[in-house]
């Protein structure tokens, strides 16, 4: 490979590599589209062992071998995971009702039928069932011609939230939106991403801005730059002002509002914005009250808190994972020594050329002192 660029990003719903190849000797000439790869990267030792880490499986999808004067031909390539398939698959009309099914179940019938087998279905189970409507009028019937992967996403939703993805194995994976571990039904309220909650806080990873600030200077961890960009207030990160509307089984509105009053009405507070970030969701889906306040807390507690983001920038880490946490260990002048961050995004970059360039940018978010 002559260089590659991984994006495990928050935003893209999935996985996206670009790769060069050398094929100089043609040796890529008939490679097709749409054949199933991993990607394992890492680095050549001293020794000349080598460390490989999977980080993703996916679709190759080729647009045709450049060929360069003086010989020289590159095969640029990008590959998706199997988000794409079920972006692909929709509904053909011949499909249940699913009103008061489990969740999970909802979700096995689904991928089977997308032709994924259950040995790659990693499924939560929080004991959560769908609603249930009429039986002239029921809330999860599927219209034809709709993708999986938007029906699938709408379900996660109504299960707490549900994180949906393909992990670097290619296995199917339904998950707590945070830490990325499987919740149940006793502990899936706590999994708030805070570190008091249910959610995996372990530190994974300490990273060090010099050598004399780091638990152990051999181990890796190195940190080549670091970015903490001012408290961004953006409607994607924070809100103050949710609402959540459904519709109740006489067809009546039925209505959850909870709102941050510190944010909106006290000058004297921190939190203080002064007028409201709205996020509203509408979702006829939703027929009990006790739907629409449970929602409506989920999503304030989940995007009230001020976003507080660093970008870190150290040599390749294919181990590192979306959901881990890091401590900073250094890094006074943004002051983030001894803070606690979840990785949100990665964006892993290799390039045989240019020095043998290979990093990391970890975008993660702050979580407390650690
Ligand atoms: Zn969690």
């Amino acid at each position: 490979m002559e260089s590659t660029e991984g994006d495990h990003s928050d935003r893209l719903r999935g996985v996206r590599y670009d790769l060069a190849l050398d094929n100089q000797l043609g040796q890529y000439a008939d490679i097709e589209e749409y054949r199933k790869i991993s990607i394992d990267l890492g680095w050549r030792l001293s020794d000349s062992s080598q460390q490989l880490t999977r980080t993703v499986t996916g679709y190759l999808v080729a647009p045709p071998p450049t060929v360069y004067g003086g010989g020289e031909a590159e095969l640029e390539a990008t590959v998706l995971d199997d988000i794409v398939r079920l972006r692909d698959e929709k509904c053909d009309g011949r499909v249940p009702v699913f009103d008061n099914w489990l969740v999970t179940d909802v979700f096995h019938w689904v991928l089977d039928r997308c032709g994924i087998p259950r040995s790659d279905q990693s499924l939560e189970d929080t004991g959560q069932r769908l609603s249930m409507g009429e039986p002239e009028e029921p809330l999860w019937a599927v219209e034809a011609g709709r993708s999986w992967l938007e029906f699938l996403e709408e379900v996660a939703q109504y299960d707490y939230e549900a994180a949906i993805f393909f992990d670097e194995q290619g296995n199917f994976v339904k998950a707590c939106p945070h830490c990325r571990q499987y919740r149940t039904a006793e502990n899936v309220t706590q999994h708030d991403g805070t570190p008091d909650g249910a959610c995996d806080s372990t530190v994974s990873w300490y990273l060090y801005t010099r050598a004399s600030a780091a638990p152990d200077p051999t181990g890796p961890g190195e940190i080549l730059a670091v970015r903490k960009p001012r408290l961004s207030l953006s409607a994607r990160d924070y809100v103050n002002y949710v609402a959540v509307c459904g519709v109740g089984e006489d067809g009546r509105p039925i209505r959850s509002v909870v709102y941050d009053p510190a944010s909106l009405y006290d000058p004297s507070s921190d939190q203080f914005v002064g007028w409201r970030k709205m996020e509203v969701q509408a979702l006829p889906n939703y027929t009990t009250q006790a739907e629409v306040n449970r929602l409506a807390q989920e999503v304030f507690s989940k995007r009230s808190r001020r976003p507080e983001f660093i970008h870190l920038l150290t040599p390749l880490e294919p181990r590192m994972r979306i959901g881990q946490v890091l401590v900073v260990r250094g890094a006074e002048q943004v002051s983030a020594t001894d803070q606690a961050y979840r990785i949100v995004a990665l964006h892993h970059t290799a390039r045989r050329e240019q020095h043998r360039l290979a990093v990391t940018s970890i975008k993660a978010r702050w979580l407390g002192t650690g």
